[in-house]
């Protein structure tokens, strides 16, 4: 693959810096200063020794814009350290944002080749190779954008209630939109059970009420928040900074219009009954906590009575023979919760059930067994609710099959094989608690954007560690609570805070500042094959249907750069990291190409750089934003040049800043290994790797092959 750089109108300038002269001894500062030099496309060459200290960076950057360069390359140590006094710098001598290229001669050369000649020689090759991207640097403009700062919170739990207070408190208007006319949801519905935040399961009760009360009064009386109620949002269009949320209240139908959406439409329990049931005797926990309730309005011992009451078609025998006043024959006097029986509940749920085991194990003729996979108590208290919940007299069964649950005509038979034994226990219950609950996600009942990514369990958020705490994969839509997943009470609030505080740090301002270098189409060239929006993992792209092409998003669009590998008809031009800078940056010789990425590979080279950790002088790294950047191009292009390997290295597949970028580099990779073998080449020249930009072992173990 030829390359020819374009002819250059302006000149390239250069600084080399030697870090307050430390590598001056590891580094032969004048083959570097002679490199540059030499060509023509340089203008000048200033070398330094405190590029990162800003009064020596304005110099320095005004001294060789006063020769007329416009172009910069750096040669010095990671761009992280000098990146804020020089993009001042160059605002202050009046050169493009985006005109400048790194060469990292400290951390990827003089820190780990003992060998001054080889880090030499490696120094002055990085140089060239961020002379030849310099070449096709293009200006990277910012521009400020207005945004609406009002907040649409879609849900009036636990979660979606602090989140509407705590935005208020930020100086938000919010509108709080609510299925019903209450708010509190399942924490209001089941506040007897959140035992584990106290060491009294009554006081954890009561303050929990009057949390609730307070918040509820609160909501009511501030003018930033209008409580919408028995409300339903029908539709959902636009982009971060400027949402339309249309939603119906009775007869009324209004368009919210808003800077960022919170979802926190909470838990619910509405998994199908076994088959062969229907009695009633088989409740869901809300309907457990009613029971409760009623029973102690009425005594303990009518709990029973409550139970059956509680299920209309329970009505029938038992319930009679309680309103003839046999109050035994109505009892319950052996319970069952039965917990993940549509996979593995969460810590929320488990501290519901486990605090109504101690509740119901309080009556000292009942027999309580909590049927579960595992116990989860990962959370502060819960272990000691366990414990109280056991000393009551709460057996746990654990099991790995869910339970065969059948109804009879003397209780309800619960036949499971116990985790441990292996033994088959069968046993009667006069009462059933089916405790599964699920993130009201999982009701598909809300108009949101095909590209919001689903986690388990239909929760909103994507399983990726970069979106917590409330993150969605669609910017401007944020996550709180059950939600996102099974939270614990604790989480939601702080799932609310966390989401507020995101809010406002982005919008609080009513404007924001977007960087022209999102991913551009040449309607020209693109046949609305749909790849680019299918594979945009933040629902960044739409379809332009004026120009008949596909558009992006400057707001919502992060910068991976995947669309623009996967354009089969390369109609994406990506300023970021262009096709070109790329390319050009690829240095001829039989060495080692590392394509990283500069989320976890970049960062891990150069730390392993920072300890002074020894790897081959012929390895070259190419910063790109994802390793779902690198297309096939890049890679054939460095085999063409005669490297003897090429990885690609970017983040654990699970925890990909750009949520799906690590898993396409891997299939790319496969697909490319099979056609290298096709040509008679061998594919292990060609890897992928993953790691934690903190994994310096990883990177080394991959680079040294
Ligand atoms: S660069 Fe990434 S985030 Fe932006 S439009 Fe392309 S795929 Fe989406
Ligand atoms: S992938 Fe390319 S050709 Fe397909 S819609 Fe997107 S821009 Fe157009």
């Amino acid at each position: 693959m030829k390359r020819t750089s374009p002819k250059l109108k302006s000149g390239i300038g250069v600084v080399l810096c030697d870090c307050g002269g430390t590598l001056a001894g590891r580094l032969d500062f004048k083959r570097l200063r002679d490199l540059p030099a030499e060509r023509e496309d340089v203008v000048l060459v200033k070398q330094c020794s405190g590029f990162c200290r800003s009064a020596e960076t304005v110099r320095i950057v005004q001294s060789l814009a006063d020769k007329g360069c416009r172009r910069l390359v750096v040669g010095a140590c990671r761009q992280d350290i000098y990146d804020l006094p020089l993009a001042e710098a160059m605002a202050k001598a009046r050169l493009k944002p985006g005109m400048s290229a790194a060469a990292l001669i400290r951390e990827q050369c003089a820190w780990v080749h003992p060998d001054r000649g080889e880090a030499t020689t490696k120094a002055l090759e990085l140089i060239a190779a961020a002379l030849r991207r310099a070449a096709y640097l293009a200006p990277i403009p910012s521009a400020s954008r207005k945004i609406n700062t009002n907040v649409v919170v879609l849900g009036g739990g636990i979660a979606g209630m602090h989140s509407a207070i705590r935005l208020a408190d930020l100086g938000h208007s919010v509108a709080l939109v609510t299925h019903g006319d209450e708010l509190g949801g399942c924490v209001s519905r089941l506040s007897d059970f959140y035992s584990y935040l106290d060491d009294d399961a009554d006081a954890a009760a009561d303050h929990l009420k009057q949390a609730l009360t307070s918040a509820r009064d609160r909501i009511q009386s501030d003018r930033r928040i209008r409580w919408i109620a028995r409300a339903a949002c029908q539709s959902i269009s636009g982009e971060a900074g400027c949402f339309s949320v249309g939603i119906r209240a009775g007869d009324r139908e209004q368009t919210l219009k808003a800077g960022a959406i919170v979802l926190a439409v909470g838990l619910i329990t509405d998994f199908p009954l076994p088959k062969g049931t229907g009695s009633g005797r088989i409740l869901s926990l809300p309907d457990l906590a009613d029971a409760l309730r009623r029973s102690a309005s009425v005594g303990a011992t009518r709990l029973g009575e409550a139970l059956w009451r509680s299920r209309e078609p329970a009505r029938t025998g038992v319930e009679r023979s309680a309103k003839e006043g046999d109050a035994n024959k109505s009892l319950p006097r052996s319970v069952a919760l039965v917990l993940d029986m549509q996979g593995e509940q969460g810590r929320a749920v488990h501290a519901l059930v486990l605090s109504a085991a101690e509740r119901l194990a309080a009556s000292p003729r009942r027999r309580v067994v909590v049927y579960c996979r595992h116990v989860r108590v990962a959370a502060w208290g819960m272990e000691s609710l366990y414990r109280r919940a056991r000393s009551a007299g709460a057996l746990i069964f654990r099991y790995d099959k869910p339970p065969r649950i059948t109804e009879q005509e003397r209780g309800i038979l619960i036949r499971a094989q116990d985790t441990q034994s292996g033994l088959v226990v069968e046993e009667n219950f006069d009462a059933v608690v089916l405790a599964d609950m699920r993130s009201a996600g999982g009701k598909e009942n809300l108009p949101l954007p095909r590209t919001l990514r689903r986690g388990p369990e239909n929760a909103f958020q994507a399983d990726n560690v970069w979106l917590l705490s409330s993150q969605s994969n669609q910017p401007g839509m944020y996550v709180v609570g059950a939600a996102r997943g099974n939270s614990e009470l604790r989480d939601a609030q702080n799932d609310a805070g966390a989401a507020a505080e995101a809010i406002h740090q982005w919008m609080g301002a009513g404007k924001v500042m977007v960087n022209r270098d999102a991913p551009v189409v040449d309607a020209e060239k693109c046949v609305l094959c749909l790849t680019c929006l299918r594979s945009c993992p933040h629902g960044a792209i739409a379809v332009d249907s004026k120009k008949e092409a596909t558009s992006m998003s400057a707001v919502a669009c992060r910068r991976c750069g995947l669309c623009a590998a996967l354009c089969p008809a390369r109609a994406i031009a990506f300023p970021r990291c262009s096709d070109d800078q790329v390319l050009a940056e690829l240095t001829p010789g039989p060495g080692v190409t590392v394509f990283a990425c500069e989320n976890s590979a970049w960062p891990a080279a150069n730390a392993a750089g920072a300890q002074r950790r020894e790897y081959g002088a012929k390895v070259r790294l190419i910063r790109v934003p994802c390793a779902g950047r690198v297309d096939e191009r890049y890679v054939l292009g460095a085999l063409e040049q005669g490297a003897g390997r090429v990885l690609i290295l970017g983040c654990h597949r699970e925890a990909c800043r750009y949520l799906v970028g690590a898993d396409h580099a891997a299939k790319r990779v496969e697909r490319l290994q099979a056609v290298l073998a096709k040509a008679g080449l061998d594919p292990a020249r060609l890897a992928v790797g993953h790691m934690a930009e903190f994994e310096t072992g990883r990177f080394l173990e991959l680079v040294k092959g």
